[in-house]
C-alpha cells in the first residue's frame, strides 16, 4: 500500500535534531557535492544567482506550496538564523510596541520564544503546561480579540506532546512547526505565519523555512535592519543576500522525496503507525512509563521513562549496543527520547519496539 522505501541499515536513528534524513538525500546531495548537474562544478561553488541556483530556489518554493497546499498569496522564505532568530524576528514583524501578543507556554521552545517576544510589546501567556513539567497541552484558555497575534509551538521537541487541534481564534495565528512540518495534514492556510528549522523534518540544519501572508507585514512602525524585514526577503526572493544554498539544496531533495512517497496524506499514514506502534509497546509493559498525557502524545518525539535508574541505564546500553542513536532523553526530562521523524522507516521502530518487549519480558 505504502510506497515508503525501507532501509536496510544497521544502525537506527532516532536523534532529535538534527535528524535523519531519507538515504537517497544523502546520495544526491553528495554526487552534488563532488559534480552538481554534470556542470563540473561542485553545488559549493556556483553563484547563487545563478541559473543553476535559481532552479533550485523556485523548485523548492514550488514544492513548498504544492506538498502543503498553500493559496497563492502565500510567500515561502528560506532565511538564516535558526528557528531561535524566528523568535524575535516574529514579534520584531509583527508586534507593535504598545501592543499585546498571546502566546502559548508549553514547553522549552515556546518559553523561549515568549522571554524573545517581550522585547518588542506586551506579551500575554495564555495558559502554561509548566506546572507539570509540560506534560501536556493546555485547553479552554482564551485569547484576546485585540491581539497582535496568537503564537504557538505545534509540536513539543523535548517534552513530546503535539497539539492535535488548531485554536480557535480570530486573531492571525503564528506558530513555529520546527519538528512536525510536513508531518501531518493540516489546514496551513489557517496560519499567517509558518515558521519551522529545517533540521528536525525538512533538511540540513543552517536554513529555515518561513511561510508568511504578506497582508499582516509592515503594520508595526517600527525601523529594523533589512536582513529583519520579511518584506525585503519577499521583494528579494528569498536572496537578499547570499542563501544557505548546500542547506537549501537539500531541502529540495527532501521535498522531492516527500512527493515521491505520495506528500503529506502518505507520510502521515506511516507517522501514525510508527507512533501507534512505539505507544501501544510503552503502554503494554509497566517497565515502561508514557510521560505525557495520553492525547496530547507527540507523533514526532516520544518520551518515555523507567522508574529504576539502574534499570534505565541497562535498557540504554542495550539500545546503544544494537545500533540505536539518539534515544537518551533530554536532560531536562529524562528518561528516553525517540524522535521519529519523516524519514524514518517503520522498520527501525520494529526493531526498537522488539528490543522493548524482549527487555520488559526479561524484567518480568
Ligand atoms: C529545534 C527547535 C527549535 C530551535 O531551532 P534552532 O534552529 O536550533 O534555532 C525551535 N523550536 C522547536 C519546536 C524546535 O524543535
Amino acid at each position: 500500500m505504502q510506497p515508503y522505501q525501507i532501509a536496510k541499515t544497521l544502525v537506527h536513528n532516532f536523534n532529535a535534531g538534527p535528524s535523519i534524513l531519507p538515504k537517497t538525500v544523502f546520495q544526491q546531495a553528495s554526487e552534488a557535492v563532488l559534480n552538481y548537474n554534470n556542470m563540473g562544478l561542485s553545488i559549493l561553488e556556483i553563484g547563487h544567482r545563478t541559473d543553476a541556483f535559481q532552479a533550485v530556489m523556485d523548485e523548492a518554493q514550488m514544492l513548498v506550496k504544492e506538498l502543503m497546499q498553500l493559496d497563492s498569496n502565500k510567500e515561502v522564505l528560506f532565511l538564516h538564523g535558526g528557528a531561535s532568530t524566528q523568535f524575535f524576528q516574529v514579534p520584531m514583524n509583527l508586534l507593535h510596541e504598545n501592543a499585546s501578543a498571546a502566546y502559548l507556554d508549553c514547553g522549552v521552545w515556546g518559553s523561549k520564544a515568549i522571554k524573545e517576544a517581550k522585547l518588542y510589546g506586551k506579551v500575554d501567556v495564555v495558559a502554561t503546561s509548566k506546572d507539570r513539567n509540560y506534560s501536556y497541552i493546555p485547553k479552554g484558555y482564551t485569547i484576546s480579540d485585540n491581539a497582535s497575534y496568537f503564537h504557538y509551538t505545534t509540536n513539543n521537541t523535548v517534552e513530546g506532546t503535539q497539539m492535535h487541534a488548531m485554536p480557535q481564534t480570530s486573531v492571525p495565528l503564528v506558530a513555529d512547526m520546527s519538528s512536525d512540518i510536513l508531518s501531518t495534514v493540516m489546514d496551513f492556510n489557517r496560519f499567517s505565519l509558518i515558521y519551522a528549522g529545517a533540521q528536525k523534518n525538512i533538511g540540513a540544519a543552517g536554513v529555515n523555512l518561513v511561510i508568511v501572508d504578506p497582508e499582516i507585514l509592515g503594520k508595526t512602525g517600527r525601523n529594523m535592519p533589512s536582513m529583519m524585514d520579511y518584506r525585503e526577503h519577499i521583494k528579494n526572493g528569498s536572496m537578499l543576500n547570499t542563501p544557505p544554498v548546500f542547506a537549501i539544496y537539500v531541502c529540495l531533495l527532501t521535498l522531492r522525496w516527500l512527493k515521491e512517497q505520495g506528500g503529506v496524506p502518505a507520510i502521515q499514514q506511516v507517522n501514525e503507525r510508527k507512533a501507534k506502534l512505539l505507544y501501544e509497546t510503552i503502554d503494554q509493559f509497566p517497565v515502561f512509563n508514557g510521560v505525557v498525557d495520553k492525547e496530547d502524545r507527540s507523533l514526532m518525539n516520544v518520551v518515555f521513562t523507567i522508574n529504576d535508574p539502574e534499570v534505565e541505564k541497562e535498557f540504554l546500553a542495550i539500545c546503544k549496543s544494537n545500533g540505536m542513536y539518539g534515544v537518551k532523553g533530554h536532560r531536562s526530562v529524562g528518561g528516553f527520547r525517540v524522535s521519529m521523524y519523516n524519514a524514518l522507516p517503520y522498520e527501525s521502530v520494529v526493531v526498537l519496539t522488539d528490543l522493548m518487549k524482549e527487555f520488559a519480558n526479561k524484567k518480568g
